[in-house]
């Protein structure tokens, strides 16, 4: 009898043993099939501006292209696929770095402040250059956090980009940070063509695009989201997004404030 339920136990062992390894196995393959997937994909990525480069180069090579204004027009397109080219190795190298295990971020004392002026000086002209009107309100008391400087700005620059992109001339964009709590919150908010509802848990992988054509017309990574949002979780925040297709998009930024610095209410 002793014996008897010594050999269920044992094989009871064997079971949950074989599950667990049989849920592995899941596990690897899915997960190399995730690493096929993305090989294709930026193999894609990469091959679609690369074809048109060859076309226009051989159109210039070919004598095709007769007057001035005729060359000037495919070597500016040529310049155009060039940036995003450039554009799109270097969003795949900077998510992959993120993406590395021993991976740190260089953490500073930073005034949100600094880093919100700072995003808005560098993208503001390219903003008001499309006729968007850009309505910003800073959070009137000081906040500072622990953060690193660079990669903040750029998801703040990231936001006001896609803002940009997905609003038509003549638009507004608002930018606002205040204090709730313990954490800073920064809104950038749109009233562009938002995001369908079928497709807005899908904004944030890599490579996601709604409207693949659009986007490349403005010559999105599909990367831009994916790094800001791990930017911010690397920082011990959260980045939401709320939208209507037509109406608009709002993306909120959720960041822990520095203890001991948290300045007036
Ligand atoms: P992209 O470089 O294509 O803009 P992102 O990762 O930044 O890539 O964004 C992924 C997709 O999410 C975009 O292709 C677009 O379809 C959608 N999206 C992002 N921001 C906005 C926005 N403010 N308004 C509407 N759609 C947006």
């Amino acid at each position: 009898n002793h014996n008897w339920k010594l050999n269920t136990k044992g094989s009871d062992e064997i079971a949950v043993l074989s599950h667990s390894i049989n849920q592995m196995s899941n596990k690897i393959q899915n997960y190399e099939q995730q690493r096929t997937q993305l090989f294709v994909d930026i193999s894609h990525e990469l091959r679609t501006p690369l074809t048109y480069f060859k076309g226009y180069v051989e159109i210039l090579l070919n004598g095709e292209a007769k007057s001035e204004e005729d060359k000037v027009k495919y070597l500016t397109l040529l310049y155009k696929q060039s940036g995003r080219l450039q554009r799109l190795i270097q969003d795949l190298f900077d998510l992959s770095t993120m993406e590395q295990k021993g991976f740190t971020l260089q953490e500073t004392q930073i005034s949100l402040e600094t880093v919100m002026i700072n995003a808005l000086d560098l993208i503001g002209p390219s903003i008001e250059q499309k006729e968007i009107e850009l309505h910003v309100q800073l959070s009137p008391f000081p906040i500072y956090i622990l953060g690193d400087e660079y990669r903040l700005q750029q998801v703040i620059i990231n936001l006001l980009e896609n803002a940009k992109k997905y609003s038509s001339a003549g638009g507004v964009i608002k930018v606002l940070t205040y204090k709730d709590n313990n954490n800073c919150i920064i809104e950038v908010i749109d009233y562009g063509i938002g995001i369908p509802k079928k497709d807005i848990h899908r904004i944030w992988e890599r490579l996601y695009r709604v409207d693949k054509s659009r986007s490349r017309e403005t010559g999105g990574s599909g990367l831009g989201l994916t790094i800001c949002k791990r930017i911010i979780e690397l920082h011990g925040g959260q980045i939401i997004v709320e939208s209507e297709e037509g109406k608009g998009s709002t993306f909120k930024i959720i960041l822990p404030i520095l203890e001991g610095m948290k300045g007036g209410d």
